[in-house]
C-alpha cells in the first residue's frame, strides 16, 4: 500500500512552506489565537493566500479558483495549520464549509456573485445553525423566514423573505460579512427536517443585532437577532425546504480536520520537554513523559491516517460520510489529551494564566488547554459523531 504524495503534490507542500515561512509571523499567530477575531494581520494573510488561489485550489477557475484537484486544497490546508498552528485559519468558513455547499447547490448567479470574493479572501461567512432549542438536533431550527404573502407575515413580500427569530453559538459573527443561515420555511410540515432552507445573509441588514457571548476559554461566540430582517430572495441557496441536507452536506466537510495543525503543537511540545528542567534533569529524561510522548506520536498518526482518508475520498468525488465523522471525534479528543498532557507536565505551573510572569509558554496552553474543551462540542458533538459512525458506518438500527 502506499500513502505517498505525487512528485507534484510534495512540490506544492514545498512551495506552501517556504510560503509559510516568509508570512507567518509571531504577530500573526498571536492574532489567530487571540479571541477577537480576524484582525489585520489574519486577513492580510488570507488575501495573500487567496491572491495564489490558495484558499480553494479545487474550484473551477470562473468562480475563482486554480482547477486543481481536491487533494492540493488539503496540503495547503495541512501545511498552513502546521505553520500558524491553526484555530481560526483551520476554520475557514467560506472557503472550506459554505463554499463547497454553494458550489453544490447554488445557482450560477449565486456562484458567480458569492464564490470569487471567498476566494480571494475578501469576505468570510459564519454558520448559523444553531438556536437554543437546536443544536445537535437541528432539525428543530425555528427562526422563520416568511415567504410568499399569506403566510406568517402580513407585509408585502414580493422579493424578500422576512426573517425572525435568534440563532447562538455563532462564532465568527463579529468579524464576518456573511451568515450562513439556516431557517424554517415551512412550520405545517411534522417532518421537521424537510421545512428547512438555507440563505446567505448580509450581516449589516438592518434589523440584525449581535450580541457577544464569551465562553470558558474566553473565545468569543455570538447570539444573533433578526427582527424584521428583509432577505432578497436570490439568497435562498437551493431547493426551498431541502435546506437540512445541504446542511449536512456543508457539516460533512467541515469536519475535514488536517492534522497539520496537531504537529505544530507536538513539535512545540517537544522542544518544551528539551529545554526544560525539573529537579535538576531535562523532562525530556523522565521516563513518564517519554512514555506519554510515544502514545501521543503513535495517535498523531492515527490521526493523520483518519485524515488522509477523508481528503482522498474528496478528492476521488466522494462526499464522506461516517469517515469525517471518525476523523473529527478522534482529532478532538487528541487535541484535548495533547493539552492535559502538556498541563500536567508542567505541574502547578500550567495553571498559570498568560498575565502570570511565570507562567510557562508566556501562559498560551493554559488558555488553549480551556479552549480544546469545545473541540468535542462544536462542529457537531462527539456523541453525535458515534451517533453517526453507529447508523451509518456499521449499519445499526437507528434509534
Ligand atoms: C464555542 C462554540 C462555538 C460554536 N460555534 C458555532 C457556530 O459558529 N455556529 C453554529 O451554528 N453553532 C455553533 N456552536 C454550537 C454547537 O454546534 C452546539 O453547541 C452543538 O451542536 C451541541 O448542541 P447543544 O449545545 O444544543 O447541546 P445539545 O444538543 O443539547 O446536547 C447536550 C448533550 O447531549 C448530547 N446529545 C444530544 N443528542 C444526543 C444523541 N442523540 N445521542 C447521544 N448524545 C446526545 C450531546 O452530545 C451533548 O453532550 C458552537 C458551540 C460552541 C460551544
Amino acid at each position: 500500500m502506499d500513502f505517498g504524495f505525487s512528485k507534484e503534490e510534495e512540490r506544492l507542500r514545498q512551495e506552501v512552506r517556504e510560503f509559510c515561512k516568509k508570512e507567518v509571523t509571531p504577530q500573526l499567530i498571536e492574532e489567530d489565537e487571540r479571541e477577537a477575531g480576524f484582525g489585520p494581520y489574519v486577513w492580510d494573510f488570507f488575501r495573500k493566500l487567496g491572491a495564489r488561489g490558495w484558499l480553494t485550489p479545487d474550484w473551477p477557475e470562473e468562480y475563482g479558483g486554480l482547477g486543481s484537484p481536491y487533494m492540493d486544497k488539503f496540503i495547503i490546508m495541512d501545511e498552513v495549520t502546521r505553520a500558524v498552528g491553526g484555530w481560526r485559519i483551520l476554520l475557514t468558513v467560506g472557503a472550506s464549509m459554505v463554499g463547497p455547499a454553494i458550489l453544490e447547490y447554488g445557482n450560477e448567479e449565486q456562484r458567480r456573485r458569492l464564490l470569487p470574493p471567498i476566494a480571494r479572501g475578501e469576505v468570510e461567512y459564519t454558520l448559523g445553525y444553531t438556536e437554543s432549542q437546536a443544536g445537535s438536533d437541528l432539525a428543530s431550527l425555528e427562526l422563520r423566514a416568511a415567504g410568499p404573502a399569506g403566510e406568517v407575515f402580513a407585509e408585502e413580500r414580493d422579493d424578500y423573505y422576512l426573517m425572525n427569530g435568534r440563532k447562538i453559538f455563532n462564532t465568527a459573527a463579529h468579524y464576518a460579512q456573511f451568515h450562513w443561515l439556516g431557517a424554517r420555511t415551512d412550520w405545517e410540515n411534522p417532518k421537521k427536517h424537510q421545512g428547512i432552507s438555507v440563505f446567505v445573509v448580509d450581516l449589516r441588514s438592518p434589523g440584525i443585532t449581535i450580541c457577544p457571548m464569551r465562553t470558558m476559554s474566553d473565545l468569543m461566540t455570538n447570539e444573533v437577532i433578526y427582527e424584521d430582517v428583509k432577505v432578497p430572495k436570490e439568497n435562498l441557496i437551493g431547493q426551498k425546504n431541502r435546506g437540512f441536507y445541504q446542511i449536512m452536506t456543508a457539516l460533512d466537510y467541515e469536519r475535514v480536520t488536517p492534522s497539520g495543525g496537531l504537529y505544530h503543537l507536538f513539535e512545540e511540545m517537544l522542544t518544551y520537554v528539551k529545554e526544560t528542567e525539573f529537579n535538576g534533569k531535562p523532562l525530556a529524561r523522565d521516563p513518564i513523559v517519554r512514555h506519554r510522548l510515544a502514545q501521543l506520536a503513535i495517535e498523531i498518526s492515527s490521526a493523520r491516517l483518519l485524515d488522509w482518508r477523508v481528503a482522498w475520498m474528496i478528492n476521488s468525488g466522494t462526499v464522506p460520510n461516517y469517515q469525517s465523522a471518525m476523523s473529527k471525534a478522534y482529532s478532538a479528543e487528541l487535541i484535548q489529551r495533547i493539552y492535559n498532557t502538556w498541563v500536567d507536565m508542567m505541574g502547578l505551573f500550567g495553571q498559570l494564566q498568560p498575565s502570570s510572569k511565570w507562567a510557562p509558554v508566556n501562559g498560551r496552553i493554559e488558555r488553549q488547554h480551556r479552549r480544546s474543551v469545545i473541540e468535542s462540542i462544536y462542529r457537531g458533538t462527539n456523541e453525535i459523531m458515534r451517533v453517526i459512525i453507529a447508523a451509518r458506518g456499521l449499519g445499526l438500527p437507528r434509534e
